[in-house]
């Protein structure tokens, strides 16, 4: 099969696949540092490089972009118009790959976050969606997803303000 994207492009593309320090990711690092929260990036000593690792708490963290990690049900995980077998197929790994390493984490006694990109991108969700880690952490679940659904929902039900970024 000949392949379509020169090699410029598909390194382009595969970088991003992975990207890291993504706008969101600082956001949320920025928001859980400041609640004095202490963590390892990108460990290369541990399966998937989560984004976080916060040791005390045997918890990572993976900061997922919903078009490359394909969050369901995103308005955000759109797919291409053109090239669609090229596009499911790279997809298709890419959500195979995040089971695998999700499943190998959780059967080596780490407890797992995956927060969506769609979660962050205001910075009142921001808030909220740190809120709701720093609860789980706390609370010492096997599992969390967080995701702007979940989010929005949680400020719904909560009838208050929007939580200050200081405290
Ligand atoms: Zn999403």
């Amino acid at each position: 099969m000949v392949d379509v994207v020169d090699s410029k492009t598909r390194s382009r593309i595969m970088a991003s696949i992975r990207s890291r320090n993504t706008r969101p990711e600082l956001a949320l690092r920025k928001a859980l540092h400041r609640r004095g929260f202490r963590y390892r990036l990108h460990a290369k000593d541990v399966q998937g490089r989560p984004d976080l690792l916060l040791r005390k708490f045997n918890a990572v963290v993976f900061v997922h972009g919903c078009f490359w990690h394909r969050h369901e049900g995103c308005r955000h995980a759109t797919v291409p118009a053109t090239r669609t077998e090229f596009w499911a197929s790279k997809f298709e790994r890419n959500v195979a790959r995040d089971d695998e390493v999700r499943s190998r984490l959780l059967d080596a006694g780490w407890r797992v976050a995956t927060v969506w990109e769609c979660a962050l991108r205001k910075a009142e969700h921001v808030d909220v969606a740190t809120q709701m880690l720093a609860s789980w952490l706390a609370a010492g679940g096997r599992e969390i997803v967080i995701e702007e659904g979940s989010v929005v929902e949680r400020i719904a039900n909560s009838g208050l303000e929007l939580p200050d970024p200081e405290t």
